[in-house]
């Protein structure tokens, strides 16, 4: 098997990479945290919130290019090719996302920053702007082999400094890192952003990803997509694994499900609501009167 080898790593095949969990850093919630989403999302459904309602999602994005005395100084036409990518894969669905603003920082520390890292916390409270109504959107030569990682909507009330995805730069449209350099670990991680889990996550049982319409997937997918594949043979149909959400090439990331758009929709409308565009003063009512109900820094209500 062909060796993978992403920044200043080598993997001795694709498998041992993806086996390594190195595709993407972000960190799974812990089942506390989980159950407090399942409560919001309970208590903003009994307030009468609809997912069918937010039909018009606008997100800005400030893209914070880190490098290295050049490397990784990524243009505009580059960053503009990556928000293509998120345009063709989340237009579909209403949720449109537009360049707000571009800084550029020289800095070797932050360009090789880790999860968790000084080295983030610093450039995030440096760098990092209109959480509550914006993407941040880090690039970076992050260490590891790593793909990306992102925080999630329901940590925004508690830690808005860390909100926001951080890319591997080589990962954006036309960069070195094949064959996940067409942009699409962007897609995943704003997937999680915007509250999705992977499409494995909890194997084969439930409540699994949390999405009713992905089957159950007992372990990441890589290389191309697979038909076939159906590791947990129970349940009601093949693995998902044109998914965004999945460990697939992104050149066979095609799709979110209905499911996994209105857990969007609704964690937009509970965590994110300034997102919501114009002329959605039901959608935004039905949040409003649920985050009411909502003690979002602890959870209580
Ligand atoms: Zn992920």
């Amino acid at each position: 098997m062909a060796k993978l080898v992403l920044g200043d790593r080598e993997f001795d095949s694709q498998e041992a990479f993806i086996r390594g969990g190195r595709r993407c850093g972000t960190p799974q919630l812990n089942d506390f945290q989980k159950e407090r989403v399942r409560a919001h999302l309970r208590t903003a459904r009994a307030s009468g919130m609809e997912a069918a309602a937010v039909t018009q999602v606008e997100i800005p994005v400030h893209f914070h290019v880190l490098h290295d005395a050049g490397t990784g100084d990524l243009s505009d036409q580059e960053l503009d090719a990556q928000l293509n990518v998120l345009n063709d894969s989340f237009k579909p669905h209403d949720i449109v996302f537009h360049r707000a603003s571009v800084d550029r920082t020289d800095h070797s520390v932050w360009f090789r920053m880790t999860m968790g890292s000084a080295a983030e916390r610093k450039a995030k409270t440096e760098l990092g702007t209109e959480q509550h109504r914006a993407l941040n959107f880090y690039t970076a030569g992050i260490g590891a082999g790593l793909l990306g990682w992102a925080t999630f909507p329901s940590d925004l009330p508690g830690d808005p400094v860390s909100d926001g995805v951080v890319i591997l730069y080589t990962s954006l449209p036309g960069g070195s890192s094949a064959p996940y350099n067409l942009g699409l670990t962007a897609v995943h991680e704003v997937g999680h952003w915007l509250g999705l889990y992977h499409t494995f996550e909890g194997g084969c049982f439930p409540p699994g990803d949390e999405v009713a319409d992905t089957p159950f997937e007992a372990s990441p997918n890589f290389g191309p997509p697979d038909p076939a594949r159906d590791t947990c043979p129970n349940d009601d149909g093949v693995d998902p694994t044109t998914n965004y959400m999945d460990y697939t090439d992104d050149a066979g990331m095609t799709e979110f499900s209905p499911g996994q758009v209105s857990r969007m929709k609704e964690q937009i409308a509970i965590y994110r609501p300034d997102l919501l565009g114009t002329g959605l003063a039901q959608a935004a009512e039905a949040a409003g009167s649920a985050r009411a109900a909502i003690d979002l820094e602890t959870g209580d209500f």
